[in-house]
């Protein structure tokens, strides 16, 4: 629990708390449009972006005049309501029971945290009884499958990779491994790279491809690890990840200790590509399912 408040803490002082960090923008205010001012640019620095930030500060006011609120608890309430039916649209699950071995291939840019957030993945559903298994199919970097080889050993995880092969060919042979093993859930690592480099990104499509050959209905999820401090370049790689695979969530990360946690709502008037997760930390456990109240709280405290 003291983790948790830890980060929810942390995401929380972005938002509404003074610089100093210790009281709320809302503590004994006056409803007038010097608080609307304030909140407006609160958002705007969030990384909110423009679009969110003009339909939050409408739904305020709405609710401020139809509710005739005249406490500033009173529009923090408002503005949590506003964040959380916002947010709301982003919620998913991964329905990991759906297919046996449930395949899972995770892409997205240079340090955005992608092997990190694979480590934990697994982790994750390790510990609430699947059988994972790990492909590294980062083949440029041999970095990549030594990182991905500790993470499975610290979540006892089997990973599999293979020296300079093509990333296609490692992710087919990984997915007839999961078969044979039965493994529940196969979580296909991909190698970094940036949204521009094109003809990386038809690498990704021949991956997502020849997994469909190794499994019928393959790739179940396709998921892109977007790192929050990107701010609003995070939404060009969403879509451009979407337009060439077909996204079906997201993994946000690097929540912990950054004021731009606005983002998940731009992301909401944008691609709406639902978040499954977000990374909190650094650690194995510092990943949470994405829940919209939740995050919706901490935001506005
Ligand atoms: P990759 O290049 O996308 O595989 O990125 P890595 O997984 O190597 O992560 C890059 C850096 O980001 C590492 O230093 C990670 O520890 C750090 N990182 C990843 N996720 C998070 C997170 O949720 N919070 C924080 N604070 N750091 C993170």
């Amino acid at each position: 629990p003291g983790q948790r408040q830890d980060w929810l803490g942390r995401l929380k002082s972005g938002l509404t708390k003074t610089r100093s960090g210790f009281t709320s923008i809302f503590t004994g205010r006056k409803v007038d449009e010097s608080l609307f001012e304030e909140l407006e640019e609160r958002l705007l620095l969030a990384d909110c972006g423009l679009p969110a930030t003009e339909l939050l500060m409408q739904k305020v006011r709405d609710a401020v005049y139809q509710k005739s609120i005249t406490t500033a608890e009173g529009v923090q309430l408002a503005l949590r309501d506003a964040i959380f039916d916002l947010l709301r649209p982003l919620e998913t699950s991964m329905g990991v029971d759906r297919a046996r071995p449930l395949v899972m291939m995770v892409v997205g840019v240079n340090g955005a945290g992608k092997t990190t957030s694979i480590g934990k993945l697994a982790n994750y559903y390790a510990d609430i009884g699947y059988n994972v298994l790990l492909a590294a199919g980062d083949t440029f970097r041999a970095a990549a499958r030594e990182q991905l080889d500790v993470w499975g050993q610290r979540s006892n995880v089997d990973v599999i990779s293979a020296k300079g092969a093509d990333p296609a060919a490692v992710a087919f042979d990984s997915v007839q491994s999961a078969i044979a093993r039965h493994s529940h859930i196969i979580i296909v690592d991909t190698a970094g790279r940036l949204p521009t480099q094109l003809h990386l990104m038809e690498e990704l499509k021949k991956v997502k491809k020849v997994v469909g050959k190794a499994k019928t209905d393959a790739p179940h999820e396709i998921v892109l690890v977007v790192d929050a401090t990107n701010g609003q370049n995070a939404l060009q790689q969403i879509k451009a990840f979407n337009d060439a695979l077909g996204l079906t969530a997201l993994v946000v990360t690097k929540l912990d200790g950054t004021a731009k946690g606005g983002i998940l709502a731009a992301m909401s008037m944008s691609t709406r590509v639902p978040v499954a997760f977000i990374g909190v930390g650094e650690k194995l456990e510092d990943l949470r399912p994405f829940n919209p109240r939740e995050f919706a709280n901490a935001l506005v405290g």
